[in-house]
């Protein structure tokens, strides 16, 4: 929540003591200058094919569910290390969340993405059907081992270029920890990971290009966890002694399975039981069911929240047990993305443009497509345009990404780079699939040099910084500012998936992919690519 010109030019003075005078002014560079370099950092990033290669099949091998990354986060630290950045751990009280700097001096230019997997989405990489690794073990059925390739890439591109050229400017790379339970992202901005940070650049695994400006369809949520006390008793015996925490669930379910005919279109309510009693002849002394209230704004979000606690202090009244304080487990304001910066990544996207698929990538993609029965369109080969706002009227709710919160501190964008195959369900095995196969490779390059000409019009173009905070002060919060879902009291559920990983890292451990003996994944693990159903 920067940017502010005095704080700026404080920090301009700064970095001139320490630059020599030929790079002191951060004058904009001319067109033929900035398309140079442009083309210069591109071949860098083909040149690091392999680097990025690597980790996104080291990521992919390591399959660790929210909160339980860390050996993606050490691996990720290493390699950051190993490349001149300079790492913080153990950010906001989060075990596997990092902060790596490099650089100095303005803008300051953050990369994140998202490191977390998927339960029970363990499958073999270029098998066009389901054939897991580790039956029941958790995977990357939503894609996140690559996210994190593409800005590292992209980030020691740009780096050659800025010390070659002594081109001010720190590059800040962030972890995206427990993005599958909206854990952590809140609490990186309340740590204030993004409080001098000018422009923040996010990457989320596509099937295609795609950037956009604005609020996208989607929503925002709290997850929240509901527990009750209760009291044991024998349920055959003296059943009339005990009172069930698990009624006190089920009447706070039924609550809502009857309040939704009553909700908007937009709105989406969930949950699971996480502990629903020990044994029937035991009356549940405690029980407790786990909420995600999704709505398209602040406001609206927050009051399906509020209601969610009447319903269940109804519950427990009904149920004569007693409701614990509600925890937070999780939040996400709903995402909106910065128009200049935007505008920026996608026409780097087009000047990029889309990998050059084989013949066998597409045969794994239209295989896998066959095999869920969605249309055979293959992978993509026509850029989408670039996102527009859609009109609250419009927005029939959908997915949230705790990435808003932290586009309502600075401006942000997500680009979403080609690595996966279309028409895919999302959080599933089968998004798994080619998620280490050379579609995954090439997308990830591909959104390695998106980044990487991103980052060089933020650190050669001073105007769109300004345009950037312009379009965040006097348009995005004009009228909307961040209120954070946390209370101050709220820390991050670190303890979630710890006893699924307890459960599953020892039989995936020996799945590991090893670089110094394999060139690829694939070739590791012997699948041969594309590995099709047998025809009858
Ligand atoms: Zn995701």
């Amino acid at each position: 929540m920067s940017g502010s010109r005095a704080a700026r030019a404080v920090s301009l003075l700064l970095c001139l003591a320490a630059v020599p005078a030929a790079a002191q002014q951060r004058q904009p560079l001319d067109a033929k200058r900035l398309a140079a370099l442009k083309q210069e950092v591109a071949a860098e990033v083909d040149r690091m094919q392999v680097f990025t290669q690597q980790m996104v099949d080291q990521l992919f091998s390591f399959g660790e569910l929210g909160f339980q990354e860390f050996e993606s986060s050490k691996y990720l630290v290493g390699v950051l290390r190993q490349n001149g950045f300079t790492v913080t751990e153990h950010v906001g009280g989060i075990p596997t969340a990092w902060l790596a700097t490099w650089g100095g001096g303005k803008p300051v230019i953050a990369l994140g993405s998202d490191i977390d997997g998927i339960p029970q989405a363990s499958q073999k990489p270029g098998v066009a059907y389901r054939d897991p690794l580790v039956e029941g073990a958790p995977g990357h059925g939503e894609g996140h081992n690559s996210g994190q390739a593409v800005i590292i890439t992209a980030a020691i591109a740009v780096k050659k270029v800025m010390e070659r050229d002594r081109i001010p400017g720190t590059v800040k790379i962030w972890p995206g920890v427990a993005e599958e339970q909206l854990g952590t992202k809140a609490y990186l901005v309340r740590e204030g990971v993004f409080k001098d940070v000018d422009v923040n650049i996010f990457t989320h695994v596509g099937d295609n290009f795609q950037v956009g400006w604005g609020q996208e369809e989607g929503t925002g949520l709290v997850s929240a966890q509901y527990s009750f006390l209760g009291e044991t008793a024998h349920a055959a015996g003296a059943p009339w002694r005990g009172r069930s925490a698990l009624d006190a669930v089920e009447l706070t379910d039924i609550g809502w399975n009857f309040r939704r005919e009553h909700l908007r279109p937009a709105t989406r309510v969930h949950y699971v039981i996480k502990d629903g009693g020990d044994q029937p002849n035991v009356v549940p002394r405690t029980a407790m069911v786990w909420y995600y209230f999704r709505e398209t704004s602040y406001s609206r979000i927050k009051d399906l929240f509020d209601l969610g606690t009447t319903m269940a202090n109804g519950a427990a009244q009904m149920a004569g047990v007693k409701l614990n304080p509600v925890r937070i487990v999780g939040s996400a304001w709903p995402t909106h993305f910065n128009k200049p910066l935007a505008e920026a990544a996608y026409r780097n996207m087009q000047s990029v443009g889309l990998p050059t698929w084989s013949a066998d990538d597409q045969t794994l993609a239209r295989a896998v497509q066959q095999e869920l029965k969605v249309p055979t369109t293959g992978l993509a080969t026509t850029i989408e345009k670039l996102g527009t706002p859609v009109p609250d009227s419009m927005n029939r709710g959908g997915g949230s990404d705790d990435i808003g919160d932290v586009s309502w501190n600075v401006p942000t964008i997500t680009v979403n780079f080609p690595s996966n195959i279309p028409n895919m369900p999302g959080h599933n095995w089968v998004n798994a699939i080619a998620m280490a196969t050379p579609i995954a490779h090439k997308g990830a390059t591909a959104g390695a040099k998106v980044v990487g000409l991103t980052m060089l019009d933020v650190l050669s173009q001073p105007s769109l910084v300004d345009s950037a905070w312009s379009y965040f002060r006097n348009v995005q919060t004009k009228d909307q500012q961040y209120v954070p879902f946390i209370g101050a009291e709220d820390q991050p559920a670190i303890e979630l998936n710890e006893s699924i990983m307890a459960k599953y890292r020892e039989k995936m451990r020996p799945f590991y992919y090893d670089p110094t003996r394999y060139k690829t994944y694939l070739e590791q693990l012997g699948i041969k690519y594309p590995t099709l159903r047998a025809q009858p």
